[in-house]
């Protein structure tokens, strides 16, 4: 190993965690490093093809993993510069404060955060600022207290989602604007980097006018001397010194070699599953049970979210382009009738024939792919699964990933659907009345089924922090209890996960946590 390889920090991973640090990190001189498995995203047409993003998976990490019965899996997750901020649908929310307590769900306790709401919040105002994020204060019935309003206005609602929000608030609800990290000038489309088109959630943006972590943060840090960037580089291994309580070397794969660095501090954000593998492939006499794993954490209290789409097909038609622009949060914590949490519900983007072809072979009855397409108001339920030790990452003898996982405190989610279809019910149009709604589609038309084990877009919660270095792998820094000079910053950190988006979180954590290392390296 030569000194060049020697590094005041590394960062592994360039997606929402690593790639907002290194932006925060980057104006400080230090000689800082980030090293990413993936290469950029290819700017081509197909990053706008439904077919090749959807049907295809082009962009799709190839990469097999093991659920718990040992079957293969193929996770629906990107590994490029920028992670998975690439691809995602930049709904930016806050978790709500009361997340950050404990709260009681039908289905057991989330576990409260280390650290408060009040303590988090200056970053989540920093890192809307920083994302672009559009949006209106004071609509969202649950949304938690904020120090400075939203840089830009909320992104407009359609002809057909409008009136969807009107039916919603003549039902008594209180729709309101998703925060979107879209940069969009509505007043004056010239000027607009955003041209509002149907292929935002779930591809990559072709111009660049999504508001990912590579586009915001990677890029701009790059813009510095004393930072660099090395890609195709999947860090395989982390060792430690003598004593066993620092990261002495980061052993990296790179186009079939082994190349080595080293860091004074060395900050893990590969994403919540490959971060927890990572740990738990470097164990070592000092550490048996992985790094910084004396608590037996690592890899367990796997969270995804339990998340579902539905179509509700009608009468009239849904010519909307962007229809990600509403959310309703009224039964966030419960309803009148039901004293437990039930979530979220938004939308996905707008859903056409060929993305339905994949995992849909069905059709509802009366109807085709194309026409259902048409016809339907693709909504996304998001509902809190809790953290079970049982539900974790591990790796087999042969290297490969397994995701032990069993669903649970499903039945507000349940609840969630049924509050959905009450509410579609009572909706209106001027030609068909109440007519109109025809009914809740699961995307592959089996109702109530929720999507699988691969859609990992929201893994988190594997190597949690907290105060008590037993029940916990990092401290409420993100410092490892057993590790010196090692850090988490992507969203394995969660001990519980909201039943929001989770982008947001991570973004405001990394700068939290890069306020404290500049302090440490002062
Ligand atoms: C289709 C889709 C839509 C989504 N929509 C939203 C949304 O609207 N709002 C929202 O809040 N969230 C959304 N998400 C989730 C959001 O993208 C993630 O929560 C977020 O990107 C996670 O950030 P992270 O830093 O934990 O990991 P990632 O962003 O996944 O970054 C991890 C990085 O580490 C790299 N890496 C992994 N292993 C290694 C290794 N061994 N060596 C080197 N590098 C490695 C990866 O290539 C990647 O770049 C969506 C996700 C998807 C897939
Ligand atoms: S142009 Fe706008 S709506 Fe389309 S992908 Fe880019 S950011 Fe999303």
């Amino acid at each position: 190993m030569t000194s060049n390889n020697h590094y005041d920090v590394i960062i592994i991973g360039t997606g929402a965690g690593g790639g907002t640090l290194a932006y925060k990190l980057a104006p400080s001189g230090k000689k800082i490093l980030l090293l990413e498995r993936g290469d950029y995203v290819p700017r081509e047409k197909d990053n706008w093809s439904t077919r090749a993003v959807n049907l295809e998976g082009k962009y799709n990490t190839k990469e097999a993993w093991r659920d718990a019965d040992g079957k293969e899996l193929h996770p629906h997750t990107n590994y490029y510069v920028g992670g998975n901020t690439k691809f995602y649908g930049a709904a930016l929310f806050r978790l709500r404060k009361e997340d950050f307590g404990e709260i009681r769900h039908h289905g057991g306790l989330s576990p409260a955060w280390p650290i408060s709401y009040d303590e988090l919040e200056p970053y989540y105002t920093e890192a809307e600022h920083l994302y672009d994020v559009h949006g209106n204060r004071g609509e969202d019935p649950t949304e938690p207290w904020a120090s400075a309003p939203y840089k830009y206005p909320a992104v407009s609602h359609e002809q057909r989602i409008q009136h969807l929000h009107d039916d919603l608030e003549r039902a008594g609800l209180k729709p309101f604007h998703v925060p979107l990290g879209i940069r969009i000038n509505e007043h004056n489309a010239r000027k607009s980097l955003c041209i509002r088109c149907n292929t935002c959630d779930g591809h990559p943006c072709l111009i660049g006018a999504k508001s990912d972590a590579q586009t915001i943060c990677v890029d701009p840090a790059l813009e510095h001397e004393n930072v660099s960037l090395v890609t195709n580089a999947k860090v395989i291994r982390l060792e430690t010194n003598g004593n066993a309580r620092e990261v002495s070397k980061v052993i990296v794969e790179r186009k079939g070699a082994r190349e080595e660095y080293s860091g004074d501090i060395v900050v893990v954000s590969c994403g919540a599953v490959n971060s927890a593998a990572l740990l738990l492939r470097s164990a070592n006499d000092s550490h048996p049970n992985g790094l910084a794993n004396g608590s037996g954490v690592v890899g367990r209290h796997y969270m995804g979210h339990i998340n579902s789409v539905l179509m509700a097909l009608s009468k009239c038609p849904n010519p909307t382009i962007f229809q990600k622009t509403l959310a309703i949060n009224d039964f966030y914590f419960g309803s009148k009738e039901w004293d437990f949490p039930m979530g979220h519900i938004s939308f996905v983007g707008k859903l056409d024939a060929d993305t339905l072809k994949a995992g849909a072979p069905a059709i509802a009855p009366g109807w085709s792919l194309d026409l259902m397409a048409k016809h339907s108001l693709d909504f996304w339920l998001t509902s809190e699964d809790l953290p079970d030790p049982e539900n974790r990452v591990t790796v087999d003898r042969d290297g490969q990933i397994r995701v032990s996982y069993k669903l649970n405190n499903v039945e507000g989610h349940d609840r969630l659907k049924a509050q959905l279809q009450k509410a579609l019910k009572q909706t209106n149009c001027d030609v068909h009345g109440h007519e109109c709604h025809q009914g809740l589609f699961a995307r592959n038309l089996y109702l109530g089924r929720r999507l699988p084990l691969a859609a990992v877009a929201h893994q988190n919660g594997t190597v949690r922090f907290g105060d008590d270095p037993k029940t916990s792998a990092l401290d409420r820094n993100c410092k490892a209890h057993e590790v010196d000079n090692l850090y988490l910053v992507d969203a394995s950190f969660f001990p519980s996960s909201g039943a929001v988006n989770p982008a947001l979180t991570i973004m405001a954590n990394a700068l939290r946590v890069g306020d404290h290392l500049l302090e440490r390296m002062r």
